[in-house]
């Protein structure tokens, strides 16, 4: 999964590009819900609200750490919830 980290300037260009709803805006900065990240992967060769940030602040979160094949796992069981 990733982070936004404290450089984020709230600009909102994100949130509507994640296919997978994981944005969300937080008290001080937009967050990133890890459970619901897959770094794009099913959806997207890149991660799109990397590609969309203006300020480069979103990194991979170190608490979650995930191979392609994790991350693909959790884009199986996300579609299966919905
Ligand atoms: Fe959403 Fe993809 Fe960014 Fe994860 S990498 S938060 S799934 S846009
Ligand atoms: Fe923050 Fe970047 Fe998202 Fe803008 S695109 S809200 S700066 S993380």
């Amino acid at each position: 999964a990733l982070l936004i980290t404290d450089e984020c300037i709230n600009c909102d260009v994100c949130e509507p590009e994640c296919p997978n709803g994981a944005i969300s805006e937080g008290d001080e900065i937009y967050v990133i819900n890890p459970n619901a990240c897959t770094e794009c992967v099913g959806h997207y060769d890149t991660p799109q609200c990397i590609d969309v940030c203006p300020v480069d602040c979103i990194i991979t979160n170190p608490s979650f750490i995930e191979t392609k094949d994790d991350l693909y796992l959790k884009y199986q069981q996300l579609i299966k919830q919905t």
